[in-house]
């Protein structure tokens, strides 16, 4: 007989008990993935007494002495690669492969934000005065709270954390509380590398329990936070009222322009991926298309054509393309959209069901789900789904579209399919939102450049590649006379 397994709090180098809450598998019910301590405020508390004392030492030691600790993150997570992706699939729902490519992502975040520990540097410039040299280094921020979704279980809390550490600081995370596992293994593999005691702490559990009081910790000095508008912009108002520094990443409702000159097939591959794989809860992912009219039809009828060719199902299993909702108020939200799609624009020309039948009843599977001639003012058209439910919009021209494409008040991804390169460089100074692909899926994104959006959808530096040093470290700025 298989026990369940109970994940613990990790709180200044021990692992903490408490009451638990259940971590299911969202494609089938009857699959306890395990049991996760469900954190309160008193461990809260614990947590950021642990990471003040910690701060010392740690933002003290070299640089390149905190890039090896984290190469041996590194290490750890690629020794148990396989596990871990598993692991997520059982989880949070996305393909085995998918799975695969998060882990793939998170051991690189390690590896790269271990090499800046070498590379981390200030401004030096010269000086107006006669033998002045003014420079300014590079300090970490203190103890940094960091939020996270399910949607990157893994890949987003090591995008949180890698940096957080190379910089000097000392942290609490707190995962989603729907799939915390793949978050506990990064900080498993840094209890195995011998990350200092008080460096890194780790509390699952509810926003209200943990959430909350972890934005009102006193040793904090910055929190960031991705996931939805409405926790993002309550959270704001909380930590912004105690002046800590702030890091947000929200919502999408990410337009892609097709236009008659694209690459037809690559055009309707590129939508498929970016709209209905990762079972469209990608925060990059494309939830509105906008087609210019010469081919609006043609491509709306190889549109259906492709999206019947995919399979729905468990994750685990091979040849399945989209994996279950992660949960039922997420599969609840999907159905909502999708009658509000259907009562503003009609009959889907696809999907537009939930899924039934012995592979589907214990889990949350959603059609993937199309609606054609869609008003760019209606309410499919401006809300964010976070599911499998596609607006295809028709444009007279490129001006139309991209008017359409930044018609809402969201800013997160934007793509364009087009062979005319007047019109993607165009795109590319007019499109409003933060990342912009050029004949790729809206969705894709690698960690060497700076990560977020614009408008409603971030607040604060980016995140990922050079500019994540900016939100985790700040200056010190030096004039020295010799
Ligand atoms: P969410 O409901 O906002 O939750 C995000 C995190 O905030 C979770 O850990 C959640 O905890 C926590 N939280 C909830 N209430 C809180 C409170 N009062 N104080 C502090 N923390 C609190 O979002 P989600 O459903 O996990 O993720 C989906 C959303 O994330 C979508 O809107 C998607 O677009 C967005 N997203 C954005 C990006 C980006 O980079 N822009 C990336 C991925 C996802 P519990 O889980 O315990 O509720």
């Amino acid at each position: 007989m298989s026990t369940t397994e109970t994940f613990r709090n990790y709180i200044n180098g021990e692992w903490v008990d408490g009451d638990t809450f259940e971590n299911r598998n969202p494609a089938n019910t009857d699959d306890l993935v395990g049991l996760h301590v469900k954190g309160s405020a008193a461990d809260v508390e614990a947590a950021a007494k642990a990471a003040e004392a910690a701060f010392g030492a740690w933002s003290t030691l070299p640089g390149p002495a905190r890039g090896n600790y984290l190469f041996k993150v590194a290490d750890i997570l690629d020794r148990k690669f396989e596990s871990i992706a598993a692991d997520m699939t059982r989880e949070e729902g996305k393909t085995l492969p998918e799975a695969k490519g998060e882990v793939r992502r998170s051991i690189n975040i390690f590896r790269y934000f271990a090499g800046e520990g070498s590379r981390m540097n200030g401004i030096q410039v010269p000086s107006e005065r006669d033998r002045v040299h003014m420079f300014a280094i590079r300090k970490p921020v203190g103890v940094v709270g960091l939020i996270t979704p399910w949607n990157f279980p893994s890949a987003i809390p090591a995008w949180k954390l890698a940096p957080a550490l190379i910089c000097g600081n000392t942290i609490i995370m707190k995962p989603a509380s729907v799939a915390p596992l793949s978050a506990l293994r990064l900080i498993e593999a840094c209890h195995e590398a011998g990350i200092p005691k008080g460096v890194v702490n780790f509390i699952a559990g509810s926003g209200s329990q943990v959430g909350d009081p972890l934005v009102d910790a006193k040793p904090l000095k910055a929190v960031s936070f991705t996931g939805s508008c409405e926790v993002g912009h309550q959270l704001h108002a909380r930590a912004s009222a105690r002046r800590l520094r702030i890091q947000l990443e929200m919502g999408g409702k990410n337009p892609t322009i097709v236009l008659a000159d694209a690459d037809f097939q690559s055009a309707v591959d590129n939508v498929v991926n970016a709209a209905f794989f990762s079972t469209g809860q990608k925060c990059t992912a494309t939830s509105r298309v906008i087609v210019e009219d010469a081919i609006y039809d043609r491509y709306l009828a190889a549109l259906v054509e492709a999206t019947k060719k995919l399979t729905v199902g468990d994750g685990m299993k091979p040849g399945i393309h989209i994996g279950p909702c992660i949960d039922e108020k997420q599969l609840n939200t999907n159905l909502k959209y999708i009658e509000i799609g259907h009562r503003e624009n009609g009959e889907p020309k696809i999907g537009g069901n939930r899924l039934k039948g012995p592979d589907y009843d214990k889990g949350f599977f959603v059609e993937p789900t199309i609606f054609a001639d869609v008003d760019p003012s209606s309410t499919l058209a401006q809300e964010e789904v976070f599911g499998p439910v596609l607006a295809v919009t028709r444009a007279s021209n490129f001006d139309h579209a991209m008017e359409i494409a930044n018609s809402i008040p969201l800013g997160l991804s934007s793509s364009i399919q087009t062979t005319n390169l007047s019109r993607a460089f165009d795109f590319i100074y007019r499109a409003e939102a933060g990342l912009l692909t050029v004949n790729l899926p809206s969705a894709g994104v690698e960690y060497q450049l700076p990560f977020g959006g614009t408008k409603d959808s971030s607040f604060g530096p980016k995140e990922q590649g050079p500019a994540a040093l900016e939100f985790y470290s700040d200056y010190k700025t030096i004039y020295l006379k010799y």
